[in-house]
């Protein structure tokens, strides 16, 4: 492991220099006798059903209160929280706001050109939802059918899941650049009698014809009786008779609709994987735990507070979108950006001209950005004025230690604490994070660094380790997430982690990645992080080099460069033995690198690459193949 980590106190965060613990746990088990956040982390795992039980009647406006905090088994799968309780998560997440502040800021439509915002307060957004709701009764939909909604970020798309989680409906949001078989796929999987979608997506500049991808789709869909289409730009397209023009019809209903009272372990929605390593696969998420543990994460990890503006440049479909876009920051009564563009349209200082004009005090991305926009330099960041900014956090692959300090010391000007957030679409919100802590406490860069309340993560080798152990990051029932994957009493995450001697997390990448060198388990991370100025992905020891726009270096000499930088920031073994230097990588959707494709090319197993269909760009795998230029 590294031994150059510099420990940076990331400051204050405005939280004043002396100990603050309400600023970094649940008002509602402050009273406990506990006096700072280590007693408070054990106190959420050695006592969980009382600070969960405290929290949950806090935090969550029931309609019937639970009789039993947990009830789980991960040795049988049995995974239950807060049983005998009744909620609707739509009046969690408007009604109760709407009673108290009807006129704030519920969503800012970040739309396709820069200074074209809409705000949408929370009255509006209740409204919006209600008549929603309303519709998809009138077209038959019922509590336990799931809607598929295929919009890129909107408040319709919004108001579209709260409308469903209104009338007792699951949602099965699908990222809406996905092909007409990878949504046909997931409407049958559904088994959807309703799509939502929007006639046209507009994106980097691009208008995208979502419409016609559904009407591709829904062919080979029979359960599918209508399809709900909103307006998202002026062009009209072809309707047919299974078509409903969303606007229209839902201006006819009314703006008043009973919420249904659900079981806390009902279904909220359904959610694919990114297909980082296989088929995407699809999962469930429950009401009262998921809404309670998004709630209480995008609170304390990111220190959001009242009257903040939280951005999320995520897309609503996934789960950060799902978590940190819309049921977190709206349980909380937040101000949530929906970022429709992208980090470089029209040009690479969009995220932080955004920033600038919409006040941004939450600033939530991905490495994959951070690394492209590092790329263009420092001017663009600094042409705006980022003062509002508090905390950034990153979040879907390790974030290596070149971004990070980009990110800590350009983006936030070397005030704001970076959280890397650690957490999988199957646990549905953040378990591995270097907040909520005491905000004097060290952050380490690329490191995720502790767990949150309730999560008790363990390394397994082929039995829990402790001390130094690597390999699997595992944790158990002490929080209310429905992570039903039972191995050993564990939910096995599929990661590889470092703990430090102080109990701090990294993650080192996923297993498949880790590598076996003459002995010495290697992670990929831990290399990436060493020769990440121009290499962006090793696997095994064959190293896949994209080089910055700037540097022009005679491949040979490169070779030998990185030779010398591994050899001395690792270790000899771990020295590549093959380079190829390529344009792009092959990546999800989501921005995350398809190492498995990678394998296969150095494998030359091209016959075999697997389930493509979360694939960003197939050119890059074309690229890769042909490219098959090593250097040793
Ligand atoms: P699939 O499960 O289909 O292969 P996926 O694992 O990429 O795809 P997600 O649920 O979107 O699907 O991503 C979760 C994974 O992303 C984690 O298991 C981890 O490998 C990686 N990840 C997320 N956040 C971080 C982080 N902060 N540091 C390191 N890795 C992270
Ligand atoms: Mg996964």
């Amino acid at each position: 492991m590294r031994q150059d980590w510099i420990p940076l106190n990331c400051g204050e965060n405005g939280l004043g220099r002396s100990y603050n613990i309400a600023s970094c746990m649940p008002e509602a088990v402050a009273f406990q006798g506990v006096s700072d956040h280590s007693g408070l982390y054990k106190f959420s795992v050695n006592e969980s059903d009382r600070f969960w039980g405290a929290v949950a009647r806090q935090r969550l406006s029931w309609i019937s209160p639970f009789h039993t905090v947990q009830n789980c088994d991960f040795s049988q799968g049995k995974i239950k929280w807060f049983e005998g309780g009744k909620l609707n998560v739509s009046v969690n997440c408007l009604d109760r706001h709407v009673q108290t502040c009807p006129e704030r800021v519920a969503l800012i439509w970040e739309r396709d050109e820069p200074g074209t915002e809409v705000k949408i307060t929370y009255r509006q957004l209740l409204e919006l939802t209600c008549r929603l709701g309303n519709l998809l009764k009138r077209q038959g939909v019922r509590r336990g059918d799931c809607v598929t909604i295929y919009m890129p970020p909107c408040p319709l798309a919004v108001a579209s899941m709260l409308a469903c989680a209104r009338i007792g409906a699951a949602h099965n949001v699908v990222f809406a650049g996905f092909s007409s078989e990878a949504l046909a796929d997931r409407i049958r999987d559904a088994q959807s009698s309703t799509v939502i979608t929007v006639n046209q997506g507009v994106r980097g500049g691009k208008v995208v014809d979502l419409k016609r991808t559904v009407d591709q789709a829904v062919q080979n869909c029979p359960s599918v009786q209508q399809v709900l289409v909103a307006m998202r730009t002026e062009n009209t397209v072809a309707m047919t008779d299974r078509d409903v023009p969303l606007e229209e019809e839902m201006m006819k209903e009314d703006v008043v609709c009973e919420p249904v009272a659900m079981d806390s372990e009902d279904v909220l929605f359904l959610l694919y994987t990114s297909g980082s390593t296989g088929k995407p696969k699809g999962l469930v998420h429950t009401q009262a735990g998921y809404l309670l543990y998004t709630s209480l994460t995008h609170r304390y990890v990111f220190n959001y507070h009242d009257g903040d503006v939280f951005g999320c440049v995520a897309d609503i479909g996934w789960i950060t979108g799902h978590s940190y876009i819309v049921y977190g920051p709206l349980c909380n009564g937040g101000t949530t950006v929906l970022f429709e563009s992208t980090p470089v349209y029209p040009n690479p200082g969009r995220y932080w001209e955004m920033v600038e004009r919409l006040g941004i005090n939450q600033f939530y991305g991905a490495p994959t950005a951070i690394r492209l926009l590092l790329k263009y330099g420092d001017e663009w960041v600094q042409n705006y004025n980022r003062s509002s900014l508090k905390t950034l956090g990153s979040v879907g692959e390790p974030i290596n230690t070149e971004a990070w300090e980009w990110y800590h010391r350009v983006v936030g000007d070397g005030r704001c604490p970076v959280v890397d957030t650690w957490w999988q679409t199957e646990t549905g919100g953040i378990c591995i994070a270097p907040r909520p802590s005491d905000p004097e406490a060290e952050i380490v860069p690329g490191m995720a660094m502790r767990p949150f309340y309730g999560i008790k993560p363990a390394l397994l080798d082929t039995e829990v380790v402790t001390g130094d152990g690597v390999l699997a990051l595992c944790y158990n029932q002490y929080c209310p997430l429905n992570c039903a994957t039972p191995l050993l009493g564990f939910f096995f995450t599929g990661d590889g982690a470092h703990r430090s001697k102080e109990g701090y997390y990294q993650i080192v990448g996923r297993l498949d990645d880790v590598i076996n060198v003459s002995g010495h388990r290697l992670g990929t991370a831990e290399l990436e992080d060493v020769v990440v100025c121009t290499i962006i992905i090793m696997f095994g020891v064959y190293v896949f080099v994209v080089l910055k726009k700037a540097v022009m270096v005679e491949e040979d000499v490169l070779a030998q460069q990185l030779r010398e930088m591994v050899s001395r920031s690792i270790a000899k073994y771990a020295c590549p033995d093959f380079i190829q230097v390529v344009r792009c990588l092959p990546k999800t959707r989501s921005g995350k690198i398809m190492r498995r494709v990678l394998r296969k090319v150095v494998e030359r197993n091209t016959d075999e690459l697997g389930d493509l269909s979360t694939l960003d760009d197939p050119d890059s795998v074309h690229e890769v193949i042909s490219g098959h230029r090593r250097l040793c």
